[in-house]
């Protein structure tokens, strides 16, 4: 979607660094970690927010989850602890308007 940070993103039209991707799904590092570690997962189809996600394509959420899981498998982090959530709306803290999950750890190093 034009306009759309994170389809930039996707384009290759603002840089970032990525550290997942396959068929349906971009994961890259947050420009602004809340903790040691802190990834960003999206779907390459452009929607807004979580609602619009399930409303669209409830495999997309399939795809996601299934990233997240063979991310946290190759990296270790499964054998650690990690918290994986969505903004849905500005009162929740939602900035960008491309549906994304944020994935953040302490990577072993203390409570988040
Ligand atoms: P939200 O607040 O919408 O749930 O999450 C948006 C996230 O995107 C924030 O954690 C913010 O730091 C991150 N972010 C915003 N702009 C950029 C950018 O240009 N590049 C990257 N890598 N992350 C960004
Ligand atoms: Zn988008």
């Amino acid at each position: 979607m034009s306009g759309c940070l994170f389809c930039k993103i996707l384009k290759n039209e603002i840089p970032s660094t990525k550290v997942y991707e396959d068929d349906y799904v971009y994961a890259f590092k947050d420009i602004k970690p809340m903790a040691p570690i802190h990834i960003l997962f999206i779907n390459k189809d452009h929607t807004s927010d979580i609602s619009e996600l399930v409303e669209k394509d409830l495999n997309q959420v399939t795809q996601i989850f299934s990233a997240i899981k063979k991310y946290t498998k190759e990296s270790g982090l499964d054998k650690k602890s990690f918290r994986v959530f969505t903004n849905k709306g500005s009162d929740a803290g939602q900035t960008v308007f491309h549906t994304h999950f944020h994935l953040i750890s302490s990577d072993g190093s203390g409570r988040l």
